[in-house]
């Protein structure tokens, strides 16, 4: 069993290290906050005092913290220096891909294995140990890395050299946001034509209309009764976090040169709904604003 820094333990990261406590490995844990510490220190993991407290002589350091800007600051300014030599790096906040792909690259040069490796899967799967990683770095560094997140998923695949985990991540996120407003949008239309939303589920889940967006997490409450529609959108993954992804999607385009009119439509629409107070609400509920409701 592995000793594993474990930074920014906060609704994510706070699951992702209580299972690796749970599959036996000592776990010393970072955060700014101190309640996010005091879940994982109840559930077995040590407090450390500090990143590099935590970081320093351990296997393994993780970091699940909110933005590119603080996983720089948290390499660059600590934990390359306080890393062993044999210590596997894991960054599976959700970040920027040049940034990823940056520290990816600055590891190396380090002499020191590092993996991006971002989570599709909320909270509940964080929690259920059922993520799904996308792991972008070397391939020795990835072989390292796999037994490690297995024991915090279900799915761990190796996507390619730095920085391609967060191109899946967000690549992902941004079909997923795009189908979501085009999935509300015909059943706003469908019901306003008359059909009842039940029986066009019926259908359009059978037809080349269907998704994930459709038939795993049904925007209109009924047809799919697990998905947040059923319960006015509390809980699931918030429409600011699919905001902050569709950013990350359309700067990176505009990085690459990638034309992505359905994602930059997409990120609009997720702005207005997150500026009319839909922040916190599941993305789903996006179909409040195409029925012309705020949040
Ligand atoms: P969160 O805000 O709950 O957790 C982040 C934690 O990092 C907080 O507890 C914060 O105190 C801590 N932190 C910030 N700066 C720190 C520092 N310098 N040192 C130590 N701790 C620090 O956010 P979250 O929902 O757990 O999300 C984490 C990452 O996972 C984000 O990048 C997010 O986009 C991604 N993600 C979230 C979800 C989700 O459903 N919540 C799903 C997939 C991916």
């Amino acid at each position: 069993m592995a000793t594993i820094a474990f930074i920014g333990v906060g609704n994510m990261g706070g699951g992702m290290a209580l299972n690796l406590v749970k599959a036996g490995h000592q776990v010393r844990a970072f955060d700014l906050s101190a309640v996010a510490l005091e879940r994982v220190v109840a559930g077995g993991a040590s407090a450390a005092s500090s990143a590099v407290a935590a970081a320093t002589g351990a296997d393994a350091i993780i970091t699940m913290l909110p933005a590119g800007t603080h996983v720089r600051a948290a390499y660059e300014g600590e934990l390359f220096a306080a890393a062993a030599s044999h210590a596997i790096l894991i960054d599976c906040s959700t970040i920027d891909v040049a940034t990823a792909k940056a520290l990816g690259e600055a590891a190396a040069t380090r002499g020191l294995a590092m993996v991006d490796a971002p989570v599709s899967g909320g909270t509940a799967a964080a929690d259920a140990g059922t993520l799904t990683f996308m792991v972008g770095g070397p391939a020795a560094a990835f072989a390292v890395a796999q037994p490690i997140l297995a024991q915090m998923g279900k799915a761990v695949i190796h996507a390619g050299g730095a920085g391609t985990g967060q191109a899946a991540k967000i690549c992902n996120n941004m079909i997923l946001g795009a189908t979501m407003i085009a999935t509300a949008e015909a059943f706003v239309l469908a019901e306003k034509l008359g059909l009842d939303a039940q029986t066009f589920f019926d259908i359009a889940a059978k037809a080349s209309g269907q998704s994930w967006s459709m038939t795993s997490y049904c925007p209109v409450p009924g047809p799919v009764p697990t998905a947040p529609s059923n319960r006015d959108y509390a809980g699931g993954f918030a429409a600011a976090l699919m905001l902050k992804d569709l950013k990350l999607a359309c700067e990176a385009a505009q990085g690459v040169g990638a034309t992505v009119p359905m994602g930059a439509e997409a990120q609009s629409l997720y702005q207005l709904f997150v500026n009319n107070g839909g922040a916190v609400t599941d993305f789903s509920g996006i179909i409040k604003l195409l029925r012309g409701a705020t949040a």
